[in-house]
């Protein structure tokens, strides 16, 4: 069973922040913003690549809900999913990561100069 399945099956802990009966949202262990929150539907979705347009229905009101919660709906905020190696996605759960709380930097993405590619 993977980590965020462990979590949703309180094998190991997590600092929620809401929850509804089908996704969980919950603090990143590792915080990369004052605001850093993963969340995660509670069925097994490998990535994005395999989410279902039902559930993306589904997930973005409690999204939107967890920005609200969090106070960061009117100040601004980002939502990110990582997909595969080229990604960086390293937990094999689909999860969203919710960051704010602060105005958030965005810069180079790629190892590789994008100018190399024109
Ligand atoms: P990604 O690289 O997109 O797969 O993101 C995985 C995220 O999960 C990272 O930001 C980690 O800090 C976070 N993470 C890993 N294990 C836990 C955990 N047990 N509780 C909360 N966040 C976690
Ligand atoms: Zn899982």
């Amino acid at each position: 069973m993977c980590i965020f399945c462990k979590i949703v099956n309180r094998e190991i802990p997590s600092n929620k922040v809401l929850e509804n009966d089908d996704f969980v949202a919950f603090h990143d262990i590792n915080p990369k913003a004052p605001v850093h929150i993963l969340v995660i539907p509670k069925q097994h979705v490998d990535s994005f690549n395999e989410l279902s347009s039902e559930m993306m229905r589904d997930m973005t009101p409690f999204i939107q809900q967890v920005a609200k919660h969090v106070n960061v709906d009117q100040s601004g905020y980002r939502v990110i999913t990582n997909i595969g190696d080229n990604g960086g996605q390293e937990v094999k759960h689909l999860h969203f990561h919710l960051l704010g709380g602060a105005k958030l930097s965005w810069g180079h993405f790629a190892d590789a100069d994008p100018k190399d590619f024109l």
